[in-house]
C-alpha cells in the first residue's frame, strides 16, 4: 500500500510522558530557555502513564539531621539491596541528586505528607537503614505527575502526542533518527524525525499475567531499541513484590509494612523472623518474596482452591482505622474494591507479583545510550527511567529508589540533550532517501503483513495468554534450568505463530486489535531475553534465583549480562565488569 507519510520535525524526541520522560522534558526546556522544539510521545493520555499509579514514596537523604541518615547509607543500602551488581558510581551520583529532586518537586508544588512540624514526612522502606522514602499518602506517583505536567504544559516548545504508538526506532550508523509512530485517534502512520533522542517508556512487566503494572507496560521501547541494535542489559533480573493482592496481582503497596504491618503465615506465625530477623517484613523485596514463597512450598500458605496458588495474610489490623485512613488510603479502598476485604477488620491475602524491571537498556552513567560492550556510545540517544538500565539497582530494586530514579535520570538526560542540541538550534533534521525507506519499510510491516495478510490465521489473544502461563510458571520467583527451557522453546514456538497472527479488526482509527498486537511482538522479544538471561546466568543473585544454583557467585558472575538482537538466531551475548567504587561485596544478611 503506498500512502503519503506524514513526517514531523523536532530537535528533540522524548517517547514516554511518565515522570523520566516529563522531567526530562521540562529541564531540556529550561537549559535551552524554551529554544528546542520537543516532541513527547506517549501511548496513552499522558497522565495515565503508569508513574500515576505509584503508591508509597520516593527515596532521598533530605532530614539528615533528624533522621540520621546519610548519603553514604543510602548508597550503601541499595549497593548491598542490588546484591552488589549495581554499578557503584551511578548509586554515588544518584544519591546526591535524589535529595535535590524532591525538593524540586517541593517547589513546585507536591502536597507532601509532612510532620508535625511542617517538614516532608519519611518512612521505612525494604532494606533501609532509616526512614528514607518521602510520600504523598499512598497516592505519591498521582501528585508527583500532575505536579510535573501541570508545569510542563507552560512550556511552548513542547508538544505532547498523546495516543501515538511508537512502532520502531529509527537508526542509521549508529545514531539515532527518530521513530515511526501511529496516531491510535486518527489511525493515521507517523515519522517523527529529530536531532536527537530520549527513551523514557517504562519497564515490562506486562510480560507476566499475575502483575501489579498498567496494561501499557509492555516493554515497547526497551524492544524497540533492542531491534535496533542497541544491547538490553540484565534483562534477567524482573522484580517480583512481595505483596501482590491475592487473586488479582494488584499492589498492597510496600508502605503497608513500612507503617507497621505484619506478613503471617496460616499457623498465625510472623515467619520473616526466620528468614531476615533484624528486617523482618522490611528486607529487601527479592528476600521477602522468596521467603513467602518458601512458606507456601513448604506447606504453610494458604492454597486457593480455584486456582491451586498458595498466598500468606498481610495483617495491617493493629495499625488501626485512623492511621490506615490517613497513611493507608488507597489500600483499604483497593482491597475493599478488588477482594471485599476491609484491612482494618481482616487481613490481606497477598503473593509476589512481577513488578519491575531491573534491567533495560543499556547505558552508561548519564544514561548515554550505549551500542557494544565497550565504549561505543550513540552520539544523540539517551534513555531515563525504568526503561533504562543505568545500573542502579543492579539485580534488586529497592523500593522507593524508582520514583527517585525516573527524576533524577530524567533531569541528567534532559541535560545532556539540551547541551548537545545547543550547536543545532534553528537547523532541521534531515531526512534522507535511505530514512525514509526505512519509514515505509515499517509502514508495510504494520499495514501489509500485519493488518492486512488475509491468509493469516493465529489468534493473538492465545499467543498472549500462553507467554503469560509460561512466564508465571516458569520465569517466577525460584527458577531453574529445566523450567527455563521449556520456557525459551515455547517463546520460540510462540514467535514463530506470532508471524503468522491475524488482526481482527481492520479499521484505522483507535484499533485496539493493531495496537495489541503490536505489543504482544514486544512482548515476545522482551520474554525471550528475560529467559536468555536467566537460562545462562547459572548463579543466584537478588531476583534471580536458581534452584539449581542457590549461591551467588562472584568469582563467575560479577558482571552485567548484555544480549544483541540477531534476526532468525538466539541473542549473542557479551558482559560488561561492575564498577566498584568504595564497597566491596560480601554476605548479604538482614
Ligand atoms: C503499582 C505500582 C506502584 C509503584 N509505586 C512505586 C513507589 O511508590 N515508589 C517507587 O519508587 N516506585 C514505584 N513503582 C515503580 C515506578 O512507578 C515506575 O518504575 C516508574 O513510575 C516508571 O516511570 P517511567 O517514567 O520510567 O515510565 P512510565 O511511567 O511507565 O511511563 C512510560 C511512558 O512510555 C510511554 N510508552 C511506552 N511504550 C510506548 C510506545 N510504544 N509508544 C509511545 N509511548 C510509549 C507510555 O505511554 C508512558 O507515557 C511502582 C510501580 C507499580 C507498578
Amino acid at each position: 500500500m503506498i500512502t503519503l507519510v506524514e513526517v514531523l520535525k523536532y530537535d528533540l524526541i522524548i517517547l514516554g510522558s511518565g515522570l523520566a520522560g516529563l522531567r526530562a522534558a521540562f529541564q531540556a526546556s529550561l537549559k535551552t530557555k524554551g529554544k528546542v522544539k520537543i516532541a513527547v510521545i506517549s501511548k496513552v493520555q499522558a497522565m495515565r502513564s503508569h508513574s500515576v499509579s505509584a503508591e508509597g514514596g520516593i527515596a532521598g537523604v533530605i532530614h539528615p539531621e533528624v533522621s540520621g541518615d546519610s548519603l553514604d547509607l543510602h548508597a550503601y543500602d541499595t549497593i548491598k539491596g542490588s546484591d552488589y551488581l549495581a554499578d557503584q558510581d551511578a548509586v554515588e551520583l544518584f544519591v546526591k541528586i535524589a535529595p535535590e529532586e524532591i525538593l524540586f518537586m517541593d517547589h513546585l508544588g507536591v502536597p507532601w505528607s509532612r510532620t508535625k512540624d511542617g517538614k516532608i514526612a519519611q518512612r521505612k522502606f525494604g532494606g533501609m537503614s532509616k526512614p528514607r522514602t518521602a510520600y504523598a499518602a499512598d497516592k505519591t506517583g498521582f501528585f508527583l505527575m500532575s505536579t510535573l505536567y501541570d508545569n510542563v504544559l507552560r512550556f511552548e516548545n513542547i508538544d505532547i502526542y498523546h495516543e501515538h504508538i511508537a512502532t520502531s526506532l529509527i537508526m542509521q550508523k549508529g545514531e539515532f533518527k527518530g521513530v515511526t509512530a501511529i496516531d491510535l485517534v486518527r489511525g493515521e502512520f507517523k515519522a517523527f524525525i529529530a536531532h536527537a533522542g530520549i527513551i523514557a517508556s517504562g519497564g515490562a512487566a506486562r510480560v507476566y499475567k499475575f502483575t501489579t503494572v498498567a496494561a501499557s507496560s509492555t516493554g515497547d521501547g526497551i524492544a524497540m531499541a533492542y531491534r535496533a541494535g542497541i544491547p538490553v542489559k540484565d534483562m534477567e533480573f524482573v522484580q517480583f513484590h512481595p505483596t501482590g493482592l491475592f487473586p488479582k496481582g494488584i499492589l498492597i503497596s510496600e508502605a503497608a509494612r513500612g507503617e507497621g504491618g505484619y506478613l503471617i503465615n496460616k499457623n498465625g506465625e510472623r515467619f520473616m523472623k526466620k528468614y531476615a530477623p533484624q528486617k523482618m517484613e522490611l528486607a529487601p523485596r527479592d528476600v521477602v518474596s522468596r521467603s513467602i514463597i518458601t512458606e507456601v512450598l513448604e506447606g504453610r500458605g494458604f492454597i486457593d482452591e480455584d486456582t491451586g496458588l498458595g498466598y500468606v495474610h498481610l495483617d495491617l489490623r493493629h495499625l488501626g482505622e485512623e492511621l490506615i485512613n490517613e497513611r493507608l488510603p488507597m489500600i483499604r479502598e483497593t482491597a475493599k474494591k478488588l477482594a471485599g476485604i476491609d484491612p482494618v477488620s481482616e487481613p490481606i491475602p497477598v503473593r509476589p507479583t512481577a513488578h519491575y524491571t531491573m534491567g533495560g537498556i543499556h547505558a552508561d552513567t548519564y544514561g548515554q545510550v550505549m551500542l557494544d560492550e565497550n565504549t561505543t556510545r550513540v552520539k544523540n540517544l539517551w534513555t531515563a527511567g525504568e526503561s533504562a538500565c543505568i545500573s542502579l539497582h543492579g539485580a534488586n530494586r529497592l523500593g522507593s529508589n524508582s520514583l527517585a530514579e525516573t527524576l533524577v535520570w530524567g533531569r541528567l538526560t534532559g541535560e545532556a540533550a539540551a547541551n548537545y542540541l545547543k550547536e543545532k538550534i534553528g537547523s532541521e533534521p534531515s531526512v534522507d532517501p535511505d530514512v525514509m525507506r526505512k519509514i515505509k519499510n515499517e509502514e508495510s510491516r504494520i499495514y501489509d503483513r500485519l493488518l492486512h495478510n488475509e491468509t493469516n490465521t493465529e489468534n493473538p489473544y492465545d499467543i498472549r495468554r500462553e507467554l503469560w502461563d509460561t512466564m508465571d510458571t516458569y520465569v517466577y520467583v525460584f527458577r531453574d534450568e529445566s523450567g527455563l527451557n521449556k520456557a525459551y522453546s515455547t517463546i520460540k514456538k510462540l514467535k514463530e505463530k506470532y508471524s503468522k497472527i491475524r488482526v481482527d479488526d481492520k479499521s484505522r482509527k483507535y484499533n485496539t486489535n493493531l495496537k495489541e498486537a503490536l505489543e504482544l511482538g514486544f512482548m515476545l522479544d522482551i520474554a525471550e531475553v528475560i529467559v536468555y538471561g536467566a537460562l545462562n546466568r547459572t548463579e543466584s543473585r537478588g531476583a534471580h534465583f536458581r534452584t539449581d544454583y542457590p549461591k551467588r557467585d562472584d568469582v563467575n558472575w560479577l558482571k552485567h549480562t548484555l544480549l544483541f538482537y540477531r534476526t532468525g538466531e538466539p541473542p549473542r551475548i557479551a558482559y560488561t565488569p561492575v564498577r566498584i567504587t568504595r564497597w566491596k561485596p560480601e554476605e548479604r544478611k538482614y
